[in-house]
C-alpha cells in the first residue's frame, strides 16, 4: 500500500507543490540515503514547496503522472533481488517518467537497478528493469570502500561522497557520468567515470548521503522539477540566496561554503 512517510507542514503558504515517490523506501534504504530525502524537503521547502513523500514498494503502483521526482536509494544484495522480482511491474511507468524528462535520483543499487542487469557478489545475475543501459558486474572477494570526490565538467561542479559497492558499472553510449574521479574507486577499476547522468536521471554510488553532502546537486534536482512543472522560465531563489552560509570564523578568512569547497 502506497503511504505518506513525510510531508511538509500545514501551517504556511507555499508557492509549489511537489510529489515526490520513494521507491522501496522500506527496503532499499542503506548507509544513510534517507538522508536525500530529508535534503529534498529541506530545499523545496526554501524554494517555496510544499512537499509531499510516499513510500511506493512491493505490489503497489507507481503513477508517473501523479509524481515529479522520484528518489530510489541503495541496498544489500538480498534486499535488492526482492526488489527486481517486483521492478518489472512499474518497467513502463518507470520508463515514461524518464522520456518525460522528469527527475530520479538513484543511489548505488537503485542505479543498479534501473541498467539492464547486476551480478550481485555470489555471482548470481538479477535482471535490472533496462530502462538504461547500463550494466554491472562483480569482482571477486572485493569491494570499493572509501570517501571519494568527482568533478562534473559540464556543469563545472565537485561532488564529495563515502562509496562502499561490490559492483562495477559500465555506462552504455548515451549515457554520461555524474562525474570524473578525482579520488576515489566510482563505478568500475577502468573508466574513471562516476554514477550516471542521462536527462534528468542522475545514479551514483555516493552515500553520505550525497544531497546533505553536495547541496549544488540537491539545488539542481529540486528547481529542475519545479520548472518541469511550473514552466522553464520560473524564477526561483539562487542557490547562494538560500544555500550557501558564512563559515564560521574558526575556519579561517573563506567567506562562503561556495569559496570554502574551491
Ligand atoms: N549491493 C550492491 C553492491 O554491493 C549495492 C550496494 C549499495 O547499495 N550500497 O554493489
Amino acid at each position: 500500500m502506497v503511504y505518506t512517510s513525510l510531508q511538509s507542514p500545514n501551517n504556511h503558504n507555499y508557492d509549489y507543490e511537489l510529489n515526490v515517490a520513494h521507491l522501496y523506501g522500506n527496503l532499499l534504504n542503506t548507509y544513510g540515503d534517507n538522508g536525500n530525502i530529508l535534503m529534498i524537503k529541506y530545499v523545496g521547502e526554501k524554494l517555496g514547496a510544499k512537499m509531499t513523500f510516499d513510500i511506493i514498494s512491493v505490489g503497489d503502483s507507481f503513477d508517473n503522472d501523479h509524481y515529479d521526482i522520484v528518489f530510489f536509494g541503495g541496498g544489500q544484495d538480498y534486499e535488492q533481488s526482492i526488489v527486481a522480482k517486483d521492478l518489472p511491474s512499474k518497467r513502463s511507468t518507470i520508463d515514461q517518467f524518464i522520456q518525460d524528462d522528469k527527475v530520479i535520483l538513484a543511489i548505488c543499487g537503485g542505479f543498479q537497478l534501473l541498467g539492464q542487469y547486476y551480478v550481485q557478489a555470489n555471482g548470481v545475475r538479477i535482471n535490472g528493469i533496462g530502462v538504461m543501459g547500463h550494466y554491472t558486474l562483480n569482482q571477486e572477494n572485493n569491494r570499493f570502500i572509501g570517501d571519494i570526490k568527482i568533478h562534473n565538467d559540464e556543469f563545472n561542479e565537485t561532488y564529495y561522497g563515502f562509496e562502499n559497492h561490490q559492483g562495477r558499472t559500465f555506462l552504455s553510449d548515451d549515457e554520461k557520468p555524474l562525474g570524473r574521479v578525482v579520488y576515489g574507486n566510482g563505478n568500475n577499476e577502468k573508466d574513471d567515470s562516476e554514477g550516471v547522468h542521462y536527462k534528468n536521471v542522475y545514479g551514483s554510488y555516493f552515500h553520505g548521503p550525497i544531497l546533505s553532502r553536495n547541496a549544488n546537486l540537491a539545488y539542481r534536482l529540486v528547481t529542475t522539477a519545479l520548472r518541469n512543472k511550473y514552466g522553464k522560465d520560473l524564477i526561483l531563489p539562487s542557490y547562494n540566496d538560500i544555500l550557501s552560509h558564512e563559515v564560521p570564523e574558526e575556519y579561517g578568512d573563506v567567506k562562503s561554503k561556495a569559496e570554502f569547497d574551491k
